[in-house]
C-alpha cells in the first residue's frame, strides 16, 4: 500500500501550535469505525449532517435564522434553495446543540440533519482553557449523527465544519455505545461514517483513529468484571494489539515474584484470579531511541479489599482498570498512525478482593525498590500496583514516564468530571499535556507535588512510606507524593483520572452516559505533538 505523508498545521490563536507530520497508511481504517465514500452513491437510507452557525447569545438578533456553514450553503444551492425554505418554515431559529431532520430533499440522501453549531467565531477560550470552536464541532457532529442513527440510517456523511478531525471525533464518539451483551435484535446499528464535501481526508482519518482509541478504552472499561478479569484483559490486549503492530508480553505471577514486586502482588492476594503484568512495545523510531513509558493501573475490579467499599461505589468499579484501558488504546492509536516514536506500556493487572488471603490494614509489604510500605487502607491499592510498575520502567531507560490511574476520590471532589488531575516534576511536560487537553477538549489541571505531601506519607518511625499518610484531605496529592518515591529518575507525569472515569451524557454531549475512556485522546495528542516538535 502506498504510504503518504500528511502535514497538518494547527493554528492556535496567532501562534503556530504544532506542525504535525504523520506518515500513515491512507487506507488504514480505525477499528470499530467503517468508512465508505459518499460520492456517487444513490442508495436510500443514507444521511447527511450539515451545520448552521447560530446567534443564540445575541438578544438583538434572536429573530434571525443564523447562517449555513459553507458546505450547508453549497448543499442548499444544489437543492435549489429548498434547505433554506424548510429550515425557515420549520420553526424558530435553530439553537446551538439543537437539530432538525428533513427528508427527501433530493435523490442521494434520504435525510439531512441540520445542527446548530454555535458562533462562527468560536475559538480558544482563555477562561475555559479549551478550544470552544473544536468542542462545538464535536458536539454538532455527534448530535447530528445520533439523530440519524436513531432513524436507523446505515450510512452517515458528515461535513467537516471547518475542522474535519474534530468532526470525525464527534461523529465516531457520538454513535458509539456499549451494547455487545444485548440481543442482536435490540442493538442500535453503528452507521458507516464518511466525510462530506471537504478535502481534509487526513484530518478526518486522524480524528477517526483518536475516537476509535477512546471507544476501545470505553469498551474495555464497560465490560463487566466477571468477563474482564486480569486474564481476559490480557487476552483482549493480545488480540487487539498484536494485529495492530504492537508487541505484547504477558508475564505471570511467578515472574512478578522474581522481580520482587511485593506491593503489586499484595493487592492480588485476596482474589482467586491470578495477577498478570503486561509489557507492550511499539517501536516506530530507531531502536536506539529512548522510549516513552506509559504505565496503566489495571484493577479489573476494586471491592476495596478488607476495607470494603459500599455497594453504590462498588457498582462502577469494573472501570477501575481505566488506566490500563487508556494505555492499550493509546498504544493501538500510535501504531495505527505509524508515529515515528518508541513507546513501552506497562500494565499491572489484578483484582482487589477480600478473600481469605487478602492483605490487611496494618500489613507491611516491600516494594520492588526495597522500600517498606505500611498498608493503612486496602482500598488505596492502585498506587501499590503503580509503584512497582513505575520502578520497573527504569529497565527501559525511559525518555519520561506517564502513569495513569483512577486513584483518588479527592481529585473528583476538587475537579469533578471537568479535568484530569496532573502531577509532574516537569514544567515542560506540563505545558505540553496542558496544551494537548486544550485541543482535545479533554482537559488537564495541574495539582501540587510539594514536599508538604511527601512528608505526610513518609514520616513514620516503623516504615519507609505509608499508603495513606498523615493528616486530613489532600488525598490526590498524597497519592502522587507516594508514587514520586518510586520514580527511578527523570521526568514523570502522574494522571489521576478518578474524576473523569464516568460520563453523565450531559457535560460532553458527544459521550453517552457510561464509562468515558478519558483521557485517551489527550494522551495521543500529547505524544503526537512531541513527534511534531522533533520534526525538522
Ligand atoms: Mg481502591
Amino acid at each position: 500500500m502506498q504510504k503518504l505523508t500528511f502535514v497538518k498545521v494547527f493554528k492556535f490563536l496567532k501562534n503556530v501550535y504544532c506542525l504535525q507530520s504523520i506518515r500513515h497508511n491512507s487506507l488504514l481504517q480505525p477499528a470499530g469505525v467503517t468508512s465508505a465514500s459518499c460520492a456517487g452513491e444513490t442508495k436510500a437510507n443514507k444521511g447527511l449532517v450539515l451545520g448552521m452557525y447560530t446567534i443564540d447569545d445575541d438578544p438583538g438578533e434572536v429573530e434571525l435564522m443564523g447562517r449555513f456553514t459553507p458546505a450547508a450553503e453549497r448543499y442548499n444551492l444544489l437543492v435549489g434553495g429548498k434547505l433554506f425554505d424548510v429550515m425557515k418554515s420549520s420553526g424558530p431559529p435553530l439553537k446551538k446543540g439543537k437539530v432538525r431532520v428533513f427528508f427527501d430533499l433530493e435523490p442521494e440522501f434520504s435525510c439531512v440533519a441540520v445542527v446548530g453549531i454555535g458562533k462562527e467565531c468560536a475559538g480558544y477560550d482563555e477562561f475555559e482553557e479549551r478550544d470552544e470552536g473544536k468542542e462545538n464541532i464535536r458536539r454538532a457532529a455527534a448530535i447530528g449523527c445520533q439523530s440519524l442513527q436513531e432513524l436507523k440510517v446505515l450510512k452517515i456523511c458528515v461535513e467537516g465544519f471547518g475542522n474535519a478531525e474534530s468532526a470525525a471525533e464527534g461523529a465516531a464518539l457520538g454513535v458509539w455505545l456499549y451494547q455487545e451483551l444485548r440481543h442482536k435484535s435490540k442493538q442500535l446499528r453503528l452507521p458507516l461514517l464518511d466525510l462530506h464535501d471537504d478535502c481534509d481526508w487526513a484530518g478526518w482519518q486522524i480524528g477517526l483513529q483518536k475516537a476509535a482509541a477512546q471507544n476501545l478504552a470505553r469498551q474495555l472499561m464497560e465490560t463487566p468484571a466477571n468477563l474482564m478479569t486480569p486474564t481476559s484483559f490480557a487476552q483482549n490486549a493480545v488480540e487487539i494489539l498484536c494485529k495492530s503492530g504492537v508487541n505484547v508480553e504477558v508475564k505471570v505471577q511467578g515472574w512478578a515474584e522474581t522481580q520482587k514486586m511485593g506491593a503489586f502482588l499484595s493487592v492480588s492476594k485476596g482474589s482467586c484470579e491470578a495477577p498478570i503484568f503486561l509489557e507492550l512495545s511499539y517501536y516506530g523510531a530507531s531502536y536506539d531511541e529512548r522510549p516513552i513509558v506509559l504505565v496503566g493501573s489495571g484493577v479489573t475490579f476494586d471491592s476495596g479489599g478488607l476495607c470494603l467499599k459500599d455497594k453504590i461505589d462498588m457498582k462502577y468499579m469494573r472501570g477501575d482498570m481505566a488506566g490500563a484501558a487508556c494505555v492499550v488504546a493509546t498504544a493501538r492509536a500510535l501504531a495505527a498512525l505509524q508515529l515515528p516514536i518508541n513507546v513501552r506500556g506497562l500494565i499491572p493487572l489484578c483484582e482487589n478482593m477480600p478473600g481469605c488471603a487478602a492483605f490487611k490494614p496494618g500489613d507491611i509489604v516491600t516494594a520492588m525498590n526495597g522500600k517498606s510500605i505500611l498498608v493503612e487502607n486496602t482500598d488505596c491499592e492502585g498506587r501499590l500496583l503503580l509503584a512497582d510498575a513505575i520502578y520497573y520502567s527504569q529497565n527501559f531507560w525511559p525518555k519520561f514516564i506517564v502513569d495513569v490511574g483512577t486513584l483518588t476520590r479527592d481529585v473528583k471532589l476538587g475537579l469533578g468530571g471537568a479535568a484530569t488531575g496532573v502531577f509532574t516534576n516537569s514544567d515542560d511536560l506540563w505545558d505540553k499535556i496542558h496544551m494537548a487537553g486544550i485541543h482535545t477538549g479533554d482537559r488537564m489541571w495541574r495539582l501540587p507535588l510539594w514536599n508538604y505531601f511527601t512528608k505526610q506519607v513518609t514520616t513514620s518511625t516503623s516504615v519507609d512510606i505509608m499508603n495513606v499518610g498523615r493528616g486530613k484531605g489532600g488525598g490526590a496529592a498524597k497519592a502522587a507524593a507516594f508514587l514520586h518515591e518510586f520514580v527511578p529518575c527523570g521526568e514523570w507525569i502522574h494522571l489521576d483520572t478518578f474524576g473523569v472515569m464516568k460520563e453523565n451524557g450531559v457535560d460532553h454531549p458527544y459521550l453517552r452516559r457510561g464509562m468515558s475512556g478519558r483521557p485517551t485522546r489527550t494522551l495521543i495528542e500529547f505524544i503526537s505533538a512531541l513527534v511534531c516538535h522533533q520534526c525538522p
